[in-house]
């Protein structure tokens, strides 16, 4: 019997905050009006999406005409590569640096770009999943264009040194972008300190609506189009402002931002909680470094059990959780971020990811250390692949 019900799946995605949809409504439906329009209700839109820019600017530590928005973090991803060696081909800059373990529109785009002619280096990352900014170094060559490393990993939340790695690609005069969907809300970002010239986000993995994102491009730096047409965006942009997703990713953005303090002193100690108390279970090991993490993921791998069973059967039990991540679920390819840190095939489909939200209580915490174990028995009671924990 169902007791109770936590939604732990805050890396797939958010729900949209009251606040956020209030700010949000009225762009649906009185102030519906064309951003270009020079009539009352599209001025009125021009000016939400201008002080947008300069809110969204000022969370980032930017200028507002450093701000594009786009449809989300995978089409940031792609303009920031796309459209960063498409602008420096004429230099004859072919290279790319980029790790084994970013997300897949990280990936997959700089796998199209090889395709096209361009040279890709995957770095390789840590047993605990983190990049060493030495390895980047090293792999820069005369022709490198960019750089490409995420914030924070979004299976296994790994911090990386972002500001580092962002210094050295300065002294060598390479192109620093990150994904940092998943560092907003939990840990600080300051696009001019930490050394970034493209940083992508998401707005619905911080409780703003599914279909918006940013794109920051540092002043000075020229970055090809992706999506042509209309002079949208300062021309880089093309297409009808989506008013009412950008003034919701404004609003969640400062949220977000203000809260970050107190989201990890709150959520810190229900993590290690989580993780003691799940490395409990026979046959676990946590993925990830321990320390180095965000507040809110826990990912461990459970032998003897297959990944997505689980799932299943803690959803029948009013739990959400993933297993690897959400866009690679459905395939039977093992994650490639448990592979990269040397998960054996076995492993990396055992695992279990559990993100949890602000909200998240004690109550919370003692349902799933209650229901974790109970479906892990009796998984393994039906599984031939376990053996009572002697390998
Ligand atoms: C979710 C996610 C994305 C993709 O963002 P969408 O807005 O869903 O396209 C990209 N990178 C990371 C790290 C993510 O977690």
């Amino acid at each position: 019997m169902q007791t109770h019900s936590v939604y732990a799946d805050y890396s797939a995605t958010t729900p949209v905050s009251q606040e956020v949809l209030q700010a949000m409504l009225p762009y649906f439906t009185e102030s519906f009006g064309n951003a270009s329009s020079i009539y009352q209700i599209g001025r009125k839109n021009e000016a939400a999406i201008l002080n947008a820019r300069a809110n969204i600017a000022q969370c980032l530590g930017a200028d507002p005409k450093e701000i594009y928005f786009t449809s989300g973090g995978s089409e940031s991803d792609n303009w920031a590569i796309k459209g960063a060696v498409d602008a420096l081909k004429m230099q004859r800059k072919r290279h790319i640096i980029t790790t084994a373990f970013e997300h897949h529109a990280v990936l997959n785009t700089c796998q199209f770009l090889e395709n096209h002619g361009f040279e890709v280096t995957y770095l390789p990352v840590s047993s605990n999943g983190m990049v060493n900014p030495q390895d980047v170094e090293k792999a820069i060559r005369s022709d490198t264009a960019i750089v490409s490393v995420m914030c924070v990993n979004n299976e296994i939340g790994t911090i990386q040194p972002i500001s580092q790695i962002g210094e050295i690609c300065h002294e060598h005069s390479v192109l620093f972008h990150t994904d940092a969907v998943q560092a907003i809300g939990n840990i600080e970002i300051d696009v001019k300190q930490q050394n970034i010239d493209m940083l992508s986000i998401s707005g619905h993995k911080f409780h703003a609506p599914k279909g918006i994102g940013v794109l920051y491009v540092r002043n000075g730096i020229n970055i090809s189009n992706l999506i042509h047409g209309g002079g949208q965006e300062m021309g880089k942009r093309a297409g009808t402002e989506n008013t009412a997703g950008i003034v919701g990713i404004s609003k969640a953005l400062e949220i977000a931002v203000s809260h970050i303090a107190e989201k990890n002193e709150r959520l810190t100690p229900f993590r290690n909680r989580l993780i003691e108390g799940l490395l409990q279970i026979k046959g676990t090991r946590l993925n990830g470094d321990r320390i180095q993490r965000v507040c809110n993921n826990v990912n461990i791998s459970i032998e003897g059990i297959e990944g997505e069973s689980l799932i299943l059967l803690l959803d029948m039990q009013g739990i959400q959780a993933s297993s690897g991540s959400a866009c690679s679920a459905g395939s039977l390819e093992p994650s490639h971020v448990l592979t990269a840190i040397g998960l054996e095939r076995e492993s990396a489909h055992s695992s279990l990811r559990l993100t949890f939200g602000e909200n998240f209580n004690e109550t919370d915490l003692q349902y799933i250390l209650k229901v974790v174990p109970e479906c892990v028995e009796k998984l393994r009671n039906i599984s031939p692949l376990w053996k009572g924990g002697q390998k």
